[in-house]
């Protein structure tokens, strides 16, 4: 067995389910449960499914991993967004201590009703002044899954598990080439590469929005005297997000848009709906213009790495009871966008096209946070570079948003690139191929060992 392989297995043993996917009424009681869970059979894990949520346990245990190695490893806290009682700003790192002592331990819950969520971070200094960072950025957190998918499963040179490929294997691959590195007798000589476990890219990146508000990671950010060691004058460089790529070097995903769009009647009683004006009826003209005329006009704009933009109807409801003329009735619809569109363009190019049949909708925005498109500039040196290095000519566009959007619009220029398949992502059998696996970490490692 492989360090990766051996790495991987045990990150899927650590359940990190983004608490949005657990089902509210239980988070309270998770919170009051997380000091004894440790101590719990897998099994008796497994039917409390509140005690699987929360990214703690794998940064908790990377940071152990990484220091053993000889790593310098940090904290920063990201959530939860009350910080004001903690007396500190939301992106600041919570630990300078790079030495894993007693000191060494991620910050803990402040009170029982705290589930805190931070990034990891792991950095190789290079032997002599920093002239570059590069920074290494997949995710903790993983979908939700039941209580046998955390006990990983090895058959036919595959490990099954929940997060195999998305995306702890980036996170073993990653992690591994970089410890590997650090004892390697060749290694960067003024390139920093810095190890960075984000929380919550499966729900609103709450991790990744957290690290490029901290100065030290903007591309052109001052050095920061109030935060420790998180401070810096150089750039940083490159970011490479892990995520399952198959391998390929990305630097193109559509971006996304969650839109309700509302109509309004006015209701009556059933037996006399003349008197009424339906709100459903009108919404169902409004839904086959959107997967009809207007499902059309995408696909006429091509993206060269990424196709169509697209838009599905997702979900609708409207309506009280059969006899009341409905004076209501909302969707809301996912749209993925193209570089160059933003989510004003998008609302003006509905609203025109409502009008011009003579439809009436409110249109509003439904996500926590912009989910921006990813287009990085393919012929950056050190893109470029990066893709010679793991032998591919030709640049990649994906279909999913990842946190590489949120960086690179924080200033880091950013790709995707990780082993496995999004295929088997949030899957029930998800999995990844062992070879893959070892390949991304054997590509990685030779890609960190030709830095300056
Ligand atoms: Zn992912």
């Amino acid at each position: 067995m492989t360090r990766t392989e051996k790495l991987l297995a045990e990150l899927i043993a650590l359940p990190s389910v983004n608490p949005a996917f657990v089902p509210k009424n239980v988070v309270g009681t998770a919170r009051r449960a997380v000091r004894w869970e440790a101590e719990l059979p897998s099994a008796a894990r497994a039917a409390r499914p509140y005690l699987l949520a929360g990214e703690k346990r794998m940064a908790d245990f990377l940071a152990s991993v990484a220091a053993r190695a000889g790593l310098e490893v940090e904290f920063q806290k990201v959530l939860p967004a009350d910080f004001k009682r903690w007396g500190e700003t939301p992106g600041e790192p919570v630990l300078a201590d790079g030495h894993l002592g007693s000191r060494g331990r991620s910050p803990h819950q402040t009170n029982e009703t705290d589930l805190v969520r931070y990034n990891v971070i792991a950095r190789l200094l290079p032997r002599n002044k920093i002239r570059q960072t590069i920074l290494l950025a997949p995710h903790l957190d993983t979908v939700g899954a039941d209580g046998s998918q955390f006990v990983p499963r090895r058959k036919n040179g595959r490990l099954y598990g929940r997060g195999a490929c998305d995306t702890k294997g980036s996170v073993a691959a990653m992690l591994t080439a970089l410890c590997e590195l650090a004892k390697a007798k060749s290694r960067p000589s003024e390139t920093e590469i810095v190890f960075a476990g984000l929380v919550d890219e499966e729900n609103a990146q709450a991790g990744s929005r957290a690290l490029v508000r901290c100065p030290a990671f903007r591309r052109f950010g001052q050095p920061a005297a109030a935060t420790g060691r998180l401070k810096a004058g150089h750039q940083t460089v490159l970011a490479i997000v892990g995520e399952p790529t198959r391998l390929r070097v990305v630097t193109a995903h559509k971006g996304s848009l969650w839109l309700q769009l509302e109509t309004r009647g006015r209701a009556a009683h059933g037996a006399t709906p003349q008197f009424g004006q339906n709100a459903v009826h009108e919404m169902a003209r409004v839904v086959d213009m959107l997967e009809t005329e207007y499902a059309a006009r995408l696909r006429k704009q091509r993206h060269p790495l990424l196709g169509a933009a697209t838009v599905n109807v997702g979900m609708i409801s409207g309506g009280a009871q059969p006899n009341i003329v409905p004076d209501r009735c909302a969707i809301t619809i996912d749209r993925r966008t193209l570089p160059g569109e933003t989510e004003a363009g998008v609302r003006r190019e509905i609203t025109a096209l409502l009008r011009a049949k003579g439809l009436s909708a409110k249109i509003s925005s439904t996500k926590l946070a912009p989910c921006v498109p990813l287009e990085t500039n393919p012929k950056l040196p050190l893109v470029r570079h990066f893709l010679r290095s793991v032998g591919q000519t030709r640049f990649a566009g994906v279909d999913f948003f990842c946190d590489a959007a949120v960086l690179s619009a924080g200033g880091i220029p950013s790709v995707v690139f990780g082993p496995g398949d999004i295929a088997q992502a949030h899957t029930a059998d998800e999995w990844i191929s062992l070879a893959s696996l070892e390949r991304g970490k054997n590509l990685l490692l030779n890609f960190l060992k030709s830095l300056p």
